[in-house]
């Protein structure tokens, strides 16, 4: 199958979350299958380096035509076309501009007008978030009568529905696509254009990222607005499981932890514990649990729940350290808690390497998530036998089967209700778990035990993409 994948992020060029593990790991697991993948990324200010410059190309939008210029990368192996347009691109951050509208409606166009200067002639075009949503209504409107496009299919990931792409009218107007697509049957959305809607409306497959959250998004809790559209293309949707890049984050080979360990040499994993209290200036001792965070601060991720819970895991006796940016609504009294308290550390920046040793260094994993799409924190944890303890929603659901529950399979501690109250008593089950002794080597090892690598969803795309091209 030939597939351009595109996404506003793919580690390592470009990452602001998630999306940008996705975008950077599962390409290279198509391509181990066969695939011809390549990825399809604007060329912002950080991708300084480029391999080769296949020139000009011209993208019709905006009434007229706009100049921009087609390079290349690569990611382990994976070919990327990079869009360069300084204007639009050539800037520090992926994201949060004003024009971002513009930025990325010009994104969904120039996906489809690199394909002749590039003379890739993809069976898929593969969609990710709203960024490049737009790319599916062009095709099949602006494109549909010509005939280099006629055999183009289109798939859109949502990774996650809370962030759309409102714009106005004046965008709407600005993208050239026809007249008629403004409408609730097309891209209209409360007189607002909405990127991902067009998206859901026009690719030929849509699918999330995790078989729950594939479901939850077709409620009115979960589906923001969209839902009822997301109902009416059941039968088109279906949720495919993120996986993790086994190899960025593999406690048996990564550079960035004080001692590697595997499954059977788990014992080393304490001298991590020991790093990262030193470096947190926690009292050193092997015997107090430590629980870890890695996560965006924001609402999604379960702050309101977790600020509250946050003394009462402290009295228990537990010692937490949080990485994190985000919201300063959320940020303060994290800050503000930390000072008052010994045993809690907030690192409230972005720090790739500090993640590695947090979750190399942990005891237990915290991923409170008020929703959840998929979820890499608890896959990554897993894999470093760092044991999660998540609330049940979405792509939590599908990936930590409570250990209380089930002693036999449980590789973690879940809690439901969305209050503190529920993550402070699965935390205390946790903390009795790790105390006793009984039964906590085993939980670890099926910790890590967990396969959350990409090949069984790789497979599943190429089944997906084989589906959209009979459609
Ligand atoms: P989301 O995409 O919603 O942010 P995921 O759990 O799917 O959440 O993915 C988050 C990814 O970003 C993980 O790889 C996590 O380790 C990483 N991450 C989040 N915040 C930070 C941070 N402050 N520093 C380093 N890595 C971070």
């Amino acid at each position: 199958m030939k597939v351009l994948f595109a996404s506003a992020e793919a580690y390592p060029l470009a990452k602001v979350g998630g999306l940008g593990d996705v975008a950077g790991s599962l390409p290279k697991a198509l391509s181990a299958l066969g695939h011809d993948v390549r990825i399809a990324l604007p060329r912002y200010g950080m991708i300084r380096e480029t391999k080769e410059d296949l020139g000009p190309f011209q993208v019709r939008i905006g009434g007229g035509t706009e100049e921009a210029h087609l390079r290349t990368s690569s990611i382990d192996g994976v070919p990327v076309y990079l869009i360069d347009k300084p204007d639009l691109y050539d800037r520090p951050k992926v994201y949060e501009y004003e024009d971002d509208g513009k930025r990325f409606g010009f994104f969904g166009k120039a996906l489809l007008d690199l394909l002749p200067a590039a003379d890739f002639w993809p069976d898929v075009i593969h969609c990710n978030d709203w960024h490049s949503a737009l790319a599916p209504a062009f095709l099949k409107t602006s494109y549909a009568d010509d005939p280099r496009y006629g055999s183009v299919k289109s798939v859109l990931t949502i990774h996650n529905l809370q962030h759309q792409g409102l714009f106005g009218r004046d965008l709407f107007d600005w993208t050239g696509l026809p007249a008629a697509a403004w409408s609730p049957e097309g891209v209209e959305f409360y007189g607002k254009l909405n990127f991902m809607k067009a998206g859901i409306v026009y690719a030929d497959l849509v699918n999330t990222v995790s078989p729950t959250y594939a479901k939850e998004i077709q409620t009115p809790e979960y589906g923001y607005g969209l839902d009822g559209l997301l109902r009416a293309r059941a039968s088109v949707l279906s949720g495919i499981l993120n996986g993790i890049d086994a190899d960025v984050w593999n406690p048996a080979e990564d550079a960035h932890v004080a001692r590697r360990y595997t499954k059977s040499s788990l014992d080393r994993k304490v001298e991590n514990k020991r790093a990262l209290q030193k470096e947190a200036k926690l009292p050193a001792s092997a015997k107090v649990p430590l629980l870890g965070m890695v996560s965006r601060i924001t609402e999604q991720k379960g702050l309101d729940v977790l600020i509250p819970a946050l003394p009462q895991l402290l009295e228990a006796g537990a010692q937490v350290v949080v990485l994190g940016a985000g919201e300063k609504k959320y940020e303060d009294p994290l800050a503000d808690l930390a000072k008052a308290n010994g045993n809690l550390v907030a690192y409230l920046k972005y720090d790739e390497a500090l993640a590695h040793r947090i979750y190399a260094g942990s005891d237990f994993f915290l991923m409170p998530s008020k929703f959840e799409p998929c979820g890499l924190g608890q896959m990554i944890s897993l894999r470093y036998g760092t044991v999660p303890i998540v609330r049940a929603t979405g792509g939590l659901t599908d990936t930590v089967t409570d250990v209380t529950h089930d002693p036999k399979h449980g590789n973690g501690f879940v809690f439901s209700e969305y209050a503190p109250g529920a993550l402070v008593e699965a935390t205390h089950r946790a903390l009795d778990f790790f105390r006793s002794g009984r039964g906590w080597a085993s939980l670890r090892k099926r910790a890590m035990a967990s396969d959350f690598s990409w090949k069984a969803s790789a497979a599943e795309y190429g089944r997906w993409y084989a589906r959209a091209v009979a459609a």
